[in-house]
């Protein structure tokens, strides 16, 4: 009995201990898989971790390749680390010669570098803007400390620059403008409003002189409604809100037009107007133009050859074929053919235009020196000195403008594609060109340009 005990004891502690040894083992064998597990997610988060930030490098860079404006980044000693394209095109220097260099001798600007060297110095952002030394451009220049190592301090700065030069000289051009117009305004209503008080005081004692004043503020009202007229025209071309109807034009035709719609003012002038143009209308092949926009700059050179030149003097109008030089320089540069476009010239013999202003005249509201103008007018026509003061008033008045009707000119022609330029010689007289480009010959391709929408055709 008691040996069966044993044995039963026996058995007993042997299968407990087999089952603990079993259990042990069932829990290491856990515990191991779980180490394993841990220890391969722990791997898999690290390789996300690695693909997210070099995702995330990549969309930076890929941001910052893609910003139009200059971004820099130094280091705190502002040795360049990075520099994005447009960076690289302003400082216009290959990423060779600008990463790994220190800033100064790259960026070669004073205040920029004082930026750099305050926003690390604080801590914090700094931005100002200023005009180039060297180049005369307005930047904006912004700094920010970057603080990517596990302190506070500040490891890296980002440099951005804006460059603000053109608009500046836009904001420049707007306050002209508007300066000018309100001149040029002010100018004529002083007038009109000084003439209507004479002309109240001098309706009962003196009405003959009643009536001259009436007749002024009249032509003052006129040359205000023509300069409103033209400030219209002028800032309808400029917004792209005309639409040219292009078609091919029979340019000799155009011109006599013109001429007959200018003969009242030549007669009045007592200036010739002649055309010159080939006697063979074959000659002239026809032009690609909008006929009433180049018959309206052509209006506006003819006007100022007869305004700007003495009685007795004359005004040509001619056309031809020509190589257009402009274009073919541009043209030599690309590599094509040079084009062959129709030059129109409007030759005056009158006061001329200085070498001074000569540049200047196709500039809104440009009007060359009025008194010297004048005087070269008397010079030219020795009547002139013996007129009455009020003829000579009026002479002046006849040449008083708005400064507006070439700068409309000069945008019709370029609408077209072509050019407009001014030669002259003072007191002896000026030339105006223009070119146009030709119609092309085939009826096919006309119908295929009437085809076409406007906008294309532009
Ligand atoms: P304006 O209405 O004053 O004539 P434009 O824009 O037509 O304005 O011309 C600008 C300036 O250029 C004129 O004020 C004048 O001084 C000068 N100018 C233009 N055409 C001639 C010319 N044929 N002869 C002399 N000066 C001219």
């Amino acid at each position: 009995m008691m040996f069966y005990q044993l044995a039963f004891a026996f058995i007993a502690g042997v299968l407990l201990t087999t089952v603990i040894a079993w259990a042990q083992m069932r829990a290491t064998e856990r515990e191991r898989a779980r180490t394993e597990s841990l220890f391969l997610s722990a791997a898999r988060e690290r390789q996300a971790l690695r693909q997210g930030a070099r995702r995330a490098t990549a969309m930076l860079e890929g941001v910052l390749a893609a910003y139009p404006r200059p971004v820099i980044i130094t280091d705190r000693e502002r040795v360049i680390l990075f520099a994005n394209p447009a960076a690289l095109a302003l400082l216009g220097l290959p990423a060779e010669q600008v990463i790994g260099r220190s800033a100064a001798p790259v960026i070669q600007d004073y205040d920029t570098m004082r930026l750099l060297v305050r926003a690390a110095r604080l801590g914090a952002p700094s931005e100002s803007v200023f005009q180039r030394v060297t180049t005369g451009q307005t930047w904006r220049v912004s700094v920010t400390p970057l603080r990517l190592g596990d302190d506070e301090s500040v490891t890296d700065l980002a440099l951005t620059i804006e460059d603000l030069t053109e608009l500046r000289r836009l904001e420049t051009v707007r306050r002209d403008f508007v300066a000018h117009v309100s001149h040029e305004l002010r100018t004529p209503l002083a007038a009109v409003k000084l003439l209507a008080e004479t002309l109240v005081s001098a309706l009962d004692r003196d009405p003959q002189a009643a009536r001259g004043f009436a007749t002024r503020i009249s032509a003052e009202a006129d040359h205000l409604a023509q300069m409103v007229a033209e400030l219209l025209e002028l800032s309808r071309i400029e917004s792209g809100k005309i639409t040219l109807q292009l078609e091919p034009t029979d340019m000799a035709a155009l011109i006599e037009v013109v001429l007959e719609r200018m003969r009242p003012l030549s007669e009045e002038r007592g200036v010739a107007l002649v055309a010159a143009l080939p006697a063979s209308p074959a000659a002239l092949p026809d032009a690609l133009c909008d006929g009433e926009r180049i018959g309206e700059a052509l209006v506006n050179l003819i006007h100022n050859g007869l305004k700007y030149t003495n009685p007795g003097g004359q005004v040509t109008v001619s056309a031809d074929v020509i190589d257009d030089e402009g274009a073919a320089r541009d043209q030599a540069e690309s590599g094509t053919l040079p084009t062959r476009m129709l030059a129109i010239r409007v030759a005056d013999t009158g006061v001329g235009i200085s070498d001074e202003d000569l540049p200047r005249v196709f500039e809104r509201f440009f009007k060359a020196d009025r008194a010297r103008t004048r005087q070269l007018a008397a010079q030219a026509d020795p009547l002139a000195e013996r007129q009455a003061p009020t003829q000579v008033g009026s002479q002046a008045q006849a040449a008083a403008g708005t400064g507006l009707g070439l700068a409309i000119a000069r945008h019709l022609v370029e609408l077209h594609g072509g050019r407009i330029w001014a030669e002259s010689r003072l007191g002896h007289g000026s030339v105006f060109s223009f070119t146009l480009p030709l119609a092309p010959s085939s009826a096919q391709t006309r119908a295929e340009l009437s085809d076409m929408p406007a906008a294309e055709r532009r």
